[in-house]
């Protein structure tokens, strides 16, 4: 164990994923990597890029598109076109299922205008034809030099090798119970599938691989046991995560357990957006757990306290979020200018209780006045008092303080 609580990080392969001068590096010493999924009809090209272009900008460092349909397949290396025209070199990664080995084979402009294949060995064909089709797309991945991720899912569990597992478990004098064999039918479809693409001849730095159930306690079991078994990268996530606030939890608490752990080496936080919600929202809370858990660092954050009686107006709610918002939306344009930035820490506070003491302990710190106190807000910088706000233009006052400090501590020139 490190010194921060930390677990030493579990040695797994690096894989390099690449488009153009983009080069992601998942597993090693690598930092979590970040990814998402878009949700845009793949044949809607403009579409599928913008939202692409949409989840990168928010942060997603490798996007996976669906690939389910030779128009779909069609429409791939046009977004990739696309991309490339406004200057996102995000890499793509393919989502295949039933149909991928004819797709990969029947598109060569899709298979390399994509930078990584998903497989699901429960989803590439039935009996006699299963083998064959997976290695189909496994040499269409070793002849483009493409690394793939071999992502089980247990809602499409190769039944052959659960079959195989419970036959197995019948011999038992204490047989397992449902859920440890599950967990073994999981692992044992990964693995054995990441060892036939190697015996294929894709190397083991070329495959990812990824198990993914919808229960935390099950992920967390499934992930340990992949750890001590493998050394391939992992690809974390919790699948069927929910909406809301619960699905955001659930891949919280479960991400969490395994990251402070040492595993993992990327993630996606599978979240069902709101009717008419951002997709990006995903990015925002896979970055969000790597950071509050001190892993990486993407964009400065702004400690708010939570309110009480003391606060009965909501001003202070308000500059949170809106400090909040303005500091993650010039993230794309400040990680170029300004080094460092994304460590910055902004408090807002409601009331004199707390407020100057946690502002004190940020970059910059304000505290409201709360209900009954002058209306003044002082502002801290670097752990001083500095000035007081008044009035009704304290966002925008705060907003250009907090621009200043960027500007004079972390430009570059
Ligand atoms: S800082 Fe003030 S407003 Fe905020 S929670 Fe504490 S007492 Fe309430």
């Amino acid at each position: 164990m490190s010194t921060t609580g930390f677990a030493m990080r579990h040695h797994t392969h690096t894989v390099t994923v690449s488009h153009a001068d983009s080069m992601v590096r998942i597993g090693g010493s690598h930092p979590v990597v970040v990814q998402s999924m878009t949700n845009t009809d793949t044949v809607d090209a403009l579409g599928t890029a913008l939202q692409v272009k949409e989840l990168a900008m928010a942060g997603s460092e490798l996007v996976r598109i669906t690939v389910n349909s030779p128009e779909a397949a069609a429409a791939v290396p046009y977004i990739r076109e696309q991309l490339d025209k406004m200057g996102v070199y995000v890499p793509l990664v393919g989502d295949f299922h039933y149909n991928g080995h004819k797709l990969l084979t029947d598109y060569p402009d899709c298979a390399q205008a994509l930078s990584k294949y998903r497989i699901n060995p429960g989803n590439v064909g039935k009996g006699a034809k299963k083998d064959a089709q997976f290695a189909q797309m496994i040499e269409v991945a070793a002849k483009y030099d493409k690394p793939v991720r071999i992502g089980v899912n247990w809602g499409s569990l190769d039944q052959s090798v659960l079959a195989r597992i419970m036959d197995d478990n019948a011999q038992r004098s204490a047989p397992w119970t449902a859920q440890q064999v599950m967990t073994e039918a999981l692992i044992a479809s990964a693995l054995e599938s990441a060892q036939a693409a190697q015996d294929i001849g894709l190397a083991e730095n070329k495959i990812v691989i990824s198990c993914k159930v919808s229960n935390v306690q099950d992920l967390v079991a499934v992930y340990q046991q992949l750890a001590q078994r493998c050394h391939y990268a992992l690809h974390l996530g919790l699948t069927e995560a929910g909406m809301g606030s619960k699905g955001i939890v659930a891949s919280t608490a479960a991400l969490s357990v395994l990251l402070q752990q040492g595993i993992g080496d990327t993630i996606r936080v599978s979240l069902t957006p709101e009717p008419n919600g951002s997709r990006s929202t995903e990015v925002v809370v896979a970055q969000e757990i790597l950071q509050t858990m001190g892993f990486r660092q993407f964009t400065p954050m702004v400690v708010a306290c939570p309110g009480c009686g003391r606060t009965t107006s909501t001003v202070f709610q308000e500059l949170a979020s809106d400090i909040q918002t303005y500091l993650r939306e010039q993230m794309p344009v400040w990680k170029n200018q300004y080094a460092g930035v994304e460590g910055m820490t902004v408090a807002v506070m409601g009331c004199v209780v707390n407020g100057p003491g946690e502002s004190k302990h940020a970059n910059i710190g304000i505290s409201l006045p709360g209900t009954g106190e002058t209306p003044a807000a002082p502002v801290f910088v670097d752990g001083e008092r500095t000035v007081t706000l008044k009035g009704d233009n304290i966002a925008v006052e705060f907003q250009a303080i907090v621009q200043a400090y960027i500007e004079k501590n972390y430009g570059m020139s």
